[in-house]
This record gives structure tokens, C-alpha cells and sequence, in this order.
């Protein structure tokens, strides 16, 4: 119960108001040490309502009577302007029986608007790091009196490139006397290094534990000869099962658009996410995603990511994601708050191995799913290995006369990793994915 929490009142309220009965798991963790004030790093996706965890204690700081306010109190970075949205408005509704007030800054929004709300001076400032440093060189920013530091999707921010607008936000919060640094995955040596820079002895919560992927999601894959037959497999799906409103994601920009494009042609409402999307675009085919006028999205995993709408209950993997963690964010979308959920991998020959490690990764087996309207010839490797990946048919050197060719013994290595399937090795121990190994189907891969 969250009045086991030592919440102020006004917070109760309007968690009761929100009918937040159960705290997640996260905020079961998370919320009592924030309160003390420690400095935190957690291991949590999106979904996981990490966004109370911090704002909820954040808040509960801040609260008192109506004042003047001459500087900001807290900072909150995350990677997307989607995710900097939703952040604020989980803080508005959090806040919305005390005086607190707090200020959004992002990219694609008029600058002078920010400036001049900035000059009035939230309590708490939300926003992505781009556009902070903008506004700091242009002296509308003052972070010194900032108290409490939040990294949201830190991970991303880090594959984002932001690592250094990251670092100099940081360095201006002076007087920072809390940091929380929240991933959705363990990360790599970039965040290891940031961990260590900006966080005081903080404290470890790791929760997005693959087990605990959302345990009412049923994960299935069919099996496909090709890209337009897993097109056919996302049309009968699209017309067959039963959901409320569906995901397809894909690994490329040019895919989302070609899958778009077919289903727009056969008048399904539909709307296509992706980086090259400009802000309107993308506030839109959320909002109408949300209001229900529109019941499918296609999107990448850049511009899906965050992205927290009800009634989100199929999730069809139109490419494979390039690592578990990946998988476990784009399931992450359906499934939320015990709500049933349905997540389908497509899988052609190219995509068995990356398929099976992810299975490893997750220590799960997927439901293995044929339909028989659009059933193909590939049903997955003839024989796998122990670890579940195909096994690699050795190909015989003939030389021009078609004699089997004598294999000189000074390349052995060589020779092997060229019969080895290609994306034996995309699935590191960690479930990260080394991107560069894996060609893109098109040029704009996102
Ligand atoms: P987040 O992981 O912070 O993006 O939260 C995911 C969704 O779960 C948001 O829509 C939250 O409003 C919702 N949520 C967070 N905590 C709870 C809770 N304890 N009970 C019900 N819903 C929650």
C-alpha cells in the first residue's frame, strides 16, 4: 500500500485519485531509499512505473506552502521528447494537489516560450539534453541551486550520443545532494564509466530481472520464407486477432515505411514512428494512438521508445530486435498492468540464431506458431545445435574440374568462422548486440 510509504497526504491523494492501489516493485524498492535521500541506480524498463519511483520522493522534498521561487530544485534528463512528455505529465498529475510546478525543455518546441518559462522558474525542470545545453549557452539556465539529479534512461541517453551534453548538465548541478540514474539495461563501459562519475555511493536496485517480463504476455513466433511473406503473416494477424490496439516494430526507418504503406493502402488507420518523423508527426500518431482513432502503429525502436499507451496489446516483430535487452523493451509495451497480452516474432532463415539467443537470454522458450492460411516452405533449421541455433551446413571446395580441393592448413580460422551463421555471436552475455556485425537492410537502420 502506498500509504505505507511516508508519502505527505497530498501525494496519497493523488496516487489514490490515480487508483494506484498496489506499488510496483520498483517503487516498493526504490521509494523509502530515495526518501532518505540516497543516491540510487536502478535496473528497471520502461513499464515498471519507475517514473513514480523518482517523481513521487522528488515531490515529497518539494512540498509546502505557496512561494516565490528563485531556482530550480530538481532536474530530470531522459533521451526522447516523448519520454520527457510522459515525465511530465506523471509529474503534473503527481502534483497536482500542491504548489509545485515544473517546466519541460525539448527539442522541436518554440525556444523563446522555453526561455520565458524558465525566466518564471519551475520547481522541476524536465527535458532531453540537447536543448538544455542550448538553453544553458544561451544564459536561460541556472542549474546551481539544482538539489536533486535525475537520469532517466541513461542507457539510451549513452546510445543516443548524448553522453557529453550529459556529463556538462551534470557538472552544472553544483549543489546537487541526490542522484538517480535509472536504465533499462545493465549497459556497457560508457555506463559503467557515468555511474561512477556522477553517482555517491549509490545504491544498486535491479529490477528489470528478464524473468519478471511481463508474465501475462504470451510470446510466439511463425516462421517465414521471406519480407514479403512475413508482409502476408502482419496482414492476417492484423485482420484476425483479436486486440485493441497493435505495434509492429521493424529494425529500419525504409521497412516501417514500406509496412505503412500497405497497410494504409488497404484502409487500415495506421501511423508510422520513426527518427526522421518531425515532432508533429509524432505527437500526433501518439495522441491518436491514445484516443483510440487509430488502433496501429509501425515503428522502430527509437521512436517506440517509452512510449506508454493503454490498451496496447499486440506486439509483432516484424525484424527480430538486435539484442534481448531490445526484445524485452518492445514487449515491454504490451502486457502492462496485468492486462493479457499477445508478442509475435517473425522469423526467416536469417533470423533463427538471433531468435535462439534471445531465448537463452531470456531462459524462455517461445510458442512455436504456424497459421495455416499463410503458411510457408521454412520451418526453422533442419537440425539445431544444443544452444538452439542452426547448424551450419559446411560447404564442400571444388576446385574448376569439381575435384573436392585440398584445404590448405594455413587458414584454419578463417575457413571456420566463414561456415559459422552469421549472427552466431549478435547476442553478447549481457543480451547487448553488436550492431555493427549485423548489415542493415536498408540504409537508414535506426
Ligand atoms: P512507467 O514505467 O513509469 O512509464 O509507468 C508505466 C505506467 O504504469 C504509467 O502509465 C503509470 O501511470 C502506471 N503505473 C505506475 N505505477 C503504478 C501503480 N502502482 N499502479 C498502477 N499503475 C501504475
Amino acid at each position: 500500500m502506498f500509504s505505507e510509504f511516508a508519502l505527505h497526504e497530498r501525494l496519497l491523494k493523488a496516487v489514490a485519485e490515480l487508483k494506484f492501489v498496489e506499488p510496483t516493485p520498483v517503487q516498493a524498492a526504490a521509494i523509502p531509499l530515495a526518501l532518505q535521500g540516497r543516491d540510487l541506480r536502478v535496473t528497471a524498463q520502461t513499464g515498471s512505473g519507475k517514473t513514480a519511483a523518482f517523481v513521487l520522493p522528488i515531490l515529497n522534498r518539494l512540498i509546502g506552502p505557496a512561494k516565490v521561487r528563485v531556482s530550480i530544485k530538481t532536474l530530470i534528463l531522459l533521451p526522447t521528447r516523448e519520454l520527457a512528455q510522459q515525465t511530465l505529465k506523471e509529474v503534473e498529475r503527481f502534483s497536482q494537489f500542491t504548489f509545485i510546478k515544473s517546466g519541460l525543455i525539448t527539442g522541436g518546441e518554440d525556444f523563446k516560450v522555453q526561455a520565458a518559462m524558465l525566466r518564471k522558474v519551475p520547481d522541476i525542470l524536465i527535458g532531453t539534453p540537447g536543448r538544455m545545453i542550448e538553453q544553458l549557452n544561451a544564459g536561460n539556465l541556472d542549474l546551481k541551486e539544482v538539489e536533486v539529479l535525475v537520469l532517466d534512461e541513461a542507457d539510451r541517453m549513452l546510445d543516443m550520443g548524448f553522453a557529453d551534453d550529459v556529463q556538462r548538465l551534470v557538472d552544472e548541478c553544483t549543489h546537487r545532494q541526490q542522484t538517480m540514474l535509472f536504465s533499462a539495461t545493465t549497459g556497457g563501459s560508457g555506463l559503467r564509466e557515468m555511474i561512477a562519475k556522477v553517482l555517491n555511493n549509490p545504491e544498486h536496485l535491479q529490477l528489470n530481472a528478464v524473468s519478471q517480463l511481463n508474465e501475462t504476455t504470451r510470446q510466439q513466433i511463425i516462421t517465414a520464407d521471406h519480407n514479403q511473406h512475413k508482409e502476408q503473416i502482419v496482414n492476417w494477424l492484423l485482420a484476425n486477432e483479436t486486440y485493441q490496439k497493435a505495434i509492429v516494430f521493424t529494425n529500419t526507418r525504409a521497412m516501417a515505411d514500406r509496412i505503412y504503406g500497405r497497410l494504409v493502402a488497404q484502409e487500415y488507420k495506421a501511423f508510422v514512428l520513426h527518427g526522421e518523423k518531425d515532432q508533429k508527426d509524432r505527437k500526433l500518431a501518439i495522441d491518436r494512438l491514445k484516443q483510440g482513432g487509430v488502433k496501429i502503429l509501425v515503428a522502430t525502436d527509437v521512436a517506440a521508445r517509452g512510449l506508454d499507451v493503454d490498451g496496447l496489446d499486440l506486439v509483432i516483430n516484424f525484424d527480430m530486435p538486435r539484442s534481448g535487452d531490445e526484445y524485452v523493451h518492445r514487449i515491454g509495451r504490451t502486457g502492462r498492468a496485468g492486462n493479457d497480452g499477445l508478442a509475435i516474432s517473425l522469423i526467416c532463415h536469417g533470423d533463427w540464431n538471433l531468435m535462439s539467443s534471445i531465448e537463452r537470454y531470456l531462459k524462455q522458450s517461445f510458442e512455436r506458431r504456424t497459421i495455416k492460411e499463410v503458411k510457408g516452405t521454412y520451418g526453422g533449421p533442419k537440425k539445431v545445435k544444443a544452444s538452439g541455433k542452426a547448424v551450419g551446413v559446411k560447404k564442400k571446395k571444388t576446385d574448376a574440374k569439381g575435384d573436392k580441393k585440398k584445404v590448405a592448413a594455413k587458414t584454419p580460422t578463417k575457413r571456420k568462422s566463414a561456415n559459422r551463421p552469421k549472427s552466431d555471436s549478435l547476442v553478447s552475455k549481457d543480451g547487448m548486440a553488436p550492431l555493427k556485425r549485423r548489415k542493415p537492410e536498408a540504409p537508414a537502420a535506426e
